[in-house]
């Protein structure tokens, strides 16, 4: 999903096998990015963009008018299930497709009203029914939706609006009675109860206090760092030629202090991990959910009543704010190209964006800046002196070794040696142009080529035609200048995110409705750069936790920062997600480095015993086989011993089984789910050492499927032993523990065993405190448990999920 897709991938990577030797030793030997890039960009040929073309015509962006009904009836079949998540969903698509001040926008906006009425989520349900209106809502139909407003206004406690609503909607029934006398009458006899409803409320006391204020106190990092913006006052920032730029602390930090907290510069959501649908006529509106479904597009926030980009199908924001943010930004821009840049991969989506958002701080300057820095490194004109001088920098790529010999300023810097969140700090991040692949390059120029002249044809077809809105026009003459200049940049960024993009992700609440404990995982929700946090060193056991809240990243101490040491975080390969050898190779092939970290070092000493959560284990007398194609018991009494292709077969076997027995419980079938799982886990004795991650999700499983048959004495027993896998694997005080003692307070909650899950949800609060923060969803969640059983006239109520 970063990189292109394959089709093209491959027919590039065909192409370049094609060309001429000479042609491939210049591409592979050019000193500058513009020298790659112009050699590239000279060798796409006319049919290679027709190639392309259909390519991204499978992923269509574009509204397409027959799709608001079918999207419509297929929410509405949802809605009829009671399936109201799903069904707002699919009103949302709906809603995606349809030209604004049609009918079937306003259609779609009042199903999705009701949806989320359902749902609770009446702030939600009262905006939806305004955009109803605004598009042309039916007259006929208003009755059914001044009610449901009613309704929202009543729970919202919102009294007065509510009667106002009422009264209106009495008067234009007598004035205007244009409906049948049945529904009249249902109608009648609605208004009366919604009357009583509010007259009840009225006579209530305030029944809840503003319970809801969030703990926001810890949100700000106190101090500012005059070094770092949005970094706290015990980080500095270093540089040397081995380590290059680093943060260190400057005092003794404890373990959940904030230490960076940082927005984007810039992000762009994943489209999702769905392939796309092709040569498949029935399908042709596609009724998958992905996260381009769920999440603003701009702001990332979760949200089930999207409000569509006015030009495409694809965009979607959480408020009408967002939707106008992102087109003054980026998207006017964008909004036409949406299928070329799904099919170009979101790293070629990031980098467009980065010189789009770049554009809005200075033009000429950024222009001059970057000609400086990729073109003409070597030369010295009076004008780029001045600006090295300015900006702090060096020479790009091989600076490390030689930044004894600059001035002491650190690359990215302002003249006044502070390091902010802007494009200048962007330019500092290291494209590593010489240690890419010949290959690499070619398919990122390429692609960012006919990514330029498809800019540019779209700019001059807006021009002529004048279609576009005048604000179009506005961005367009400072890309048309010089489009090499932004085809440069953008393959610099392409080639900088390798090693630069951070994932931003969520922790997702999967589950059915029904399910009591929610199981959460994380997902990548998008991908962005954060030139702060960039500049924190990787670790494989990090004293850092990464977390995410819209599109800013925190970042704390995991654990003890002594003055004086290194803050670092993990690039992706975790010490307790995967063995050393993987991740010494991915590390190397992706971030260019051999890591010496200390996890590192003291795994390459040890012997080659897998770790304990993959480990094999002798069947008589359950300690760990060693060996490499044929195992052996370590018990030296013993002589066991069998193939590893064959321990590996029965493990596939088994996961295959687990699998099963997941998807019985996602049907709503426990029952069969606990018989599967009994016999999984009969099973997995047998051959997987105790602290097995399938034995984990075994566990996991039995205790999801005892919480969804109401026995929380069973439940709560497997979460204990799935807490012991987890923590064999992660640690005591990882956040893997804090999200597995998170879901024990949940089960205990709702088993109402008040002092066993007081105890549980002061464990899992202490240590999600550290690595997210008290504004995280699950925290403030354990608060509200908390408060809950502290009340003494709580009675017992289902899920909080
Ligand atoms: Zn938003
Ligand atoms: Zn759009
Ligand atoms: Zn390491
Ligand atoms: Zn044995």
């Amino acid at each position: 999903m970063d990189l292109p897709v394959d089709e093209w991938k491959s027919y590039l990577l065909e192409k370049w096998a094609l060309l001429p030797k000479s042609v491939q030793v210049t591409i592979s030997t050019a000193e500058t990015l513009s020298d790659i890039f112009l050699h590239s960009s000279s060798l796409l040929q006319p049919e290679d963009e027709m190639f392309l073309k259909q390519l991204s015509s499978s992923c269509s962006v574009e509204k397409d008018s027959g799709a608001p009904l079918f999207y419509r009836e297929e929410g509405n079949k949802r809605f009829q299930e009671k399936e109201y998540m799903g069904a707002a969903v699919l009103y949302s698509k709906g809603v995606s497709h349809s030209r604004p001040n049609t009918e079937d926008i306003s259609l779609c906006y009042a199903n999705r009203s009701a949806a989320l009425f359902h749902l609770g989520q009446h702030e939600a349900c009262l905006k939806d029914i305004v955009r109803a209106g605004m598009h042309g809502y039916p007259e006929r139909l208003q009755p059914k939706l001044m009610i449901r407003k009613t309704e929202c206004l009543v729970n919202l406690g919102r009294l007065q609006e509510a009667r106002q609503t009422i009264s209106d909607l009495e008067n234009s029934l007598t004035t205007k009675p244009t409906l049948m006398p049945s529904s009249h009458q249902i109608l009648q006899r609605n208004v009366q109860q919604l009357k009583m409803k509010i007259q009840e409320k009225e006579t209530l006391p305030e029944s809840f206090p503003a319970a809801l204020t969030k703990a926001l106190e810890d949100m700000a990092l106190g101090e500012e760092n005059k070094q770092i913006s949005g970094a706290s006052l015990s980080v500095s920032l270093c540089t040397d030629p081995l380590k290059g730029r680093h943060l260190v602390a400057t005092k003794d930090i404890l373990p959940g202090e904030l230490l960076v907290k940082e927005d984007a510069f810039v992000s762009v959501l994943n489209p999702g991990e769905m392939p796309p649908l092709r040569h498949c006529l029935e399908n042709k509106w596609d009724t998958r959910v992905t996260s381009a479904d769920l999440y603003c597009h701009r702001c990332l926030r979760h949200t089930l009543a999207t409000v569509p980009c006015g030009g495409c199908s694809y965009a979607k924001y959480c408020s009408q704010e967002c939707v106008q943010q992102a087109w003054d930004h980026y998207h006017s821009t964008e909004c036409s190209l949406g299928g070329l840049l799904l099919t170009l991969g979101v790293f070629c989506h990031v980098a467009l964006r980065m010189t789009l958002l770049a554009r809005f701080e200075d033009v000429d300057r950024v222009i001059r800046m970057i000609c400086d820095k990729t073109g003409r490194k070597d030369t010295c004109l009076p004008e780029s002196k001045d600006l090295v001088k300015t900006f702090g920098y060096t020479n790009q790529g091989e600076s490390e070794e030689n930044s004894e010999t600059c001035e002491p300023s650190i690359p990215g810097c302002n003249v006044n040696g502070k390091y902010e969140n802007n494009y200048d700090a962007v330019l500092s991040l290291l494209p590593h142009t010489e240690k890419h692949s010949p290959e690499h390059k070619f398919i990122c120029a390429v692609s960012v080529s006919a990514l330029c002249r498809q800019l540019k044809a779209t700019s001059l077809q807006a021009q002529t035609t004048g279609l576009k809105s005048p604000r179009l026009k506005a961005v367009t003459p400072g890309l048309c200048t010089d489009l090499t200049v932004w085809g440069v940049a953008m393959l610099q960024h392409m080639l900088q995110l390798q090693c630069n993009a951070q994932a931003i992700t969520s922790i997702c609440y999967a589950g059915s409705k029904e399910s009591i404990i929610t199981n959460s995982r994380q997902v990548r929700l998008a991908t962005g750069v954060f030139p702060v946090v960039s500049l924190l060193n990787h670790s494989c056991s990090p004293n850092t936790s990464v977390s995410f809240t819209s599109t800013v990243a925190t970042i704390r101490a995991a654990q003890q920062i002594a003055k004086g040491q290194e803050i670092l975080h993990c690039y992706g390969p975790h010490e307790s997600r995967m063995g050393v050898a993987e991740r010494q190779q991915r590390l190397s092939s992706q971030y260019f480095f051999d890591c010496s970290c200390p996890a590192c070092h003291a795994e390459t000493l040890r012997a080659a015993v897998a770790p304990r959560w993959e480990a094999f284990c002798c069947n008589t007398c359950r300690v760990p086989m060693q060996g490499n194609d044929v195992l052996s018991c370590s018990n030296e009494s013993c002589t066991n011993s069998v193939s590893r292709d064959r321990l590996v077969s029965r493990l596939q076997d088994l996961q295959q089984q687990v699998h099963t027995a997941q998807k019985l419980l996602r049907s709503d079938r426990p029952e069969q789910a606990i018989q599967q799982l009994l016999e999984c886990q009969r099973a997995a004795e047998n051959f997987l050492s105790a602290e097995h991650t399938v034995l984990g999700e075994i566990e996991d499983g039995l205790a999801q499927a005892y919480a969804t048959l109401g026995d929380w004495r069973q439940s709560a027993a497997h979460v204990q032993k799935s807490l012991q896998v987890v923590e064999a694997r992660h640690g005591p005080s990882s956040v893997e523990i804090g999200h597995e003692l998170f879901k024990l307070a949940q089960v205990l909650f709702n088993g109402l065993a008040v002092p066993e899950a007081l105890d549980a949800i002061w464990k899992a609060e202490k240590i999600l405190l550290v690595h997210c923060g008290p504004e995280s969803d699950e925290v403030q969640e354990l608060r509200e448990m908390r408060s809950c059983l502290l009340d003494s006239s709580f009675t017992p109520v289902r899920p909080l999920v």
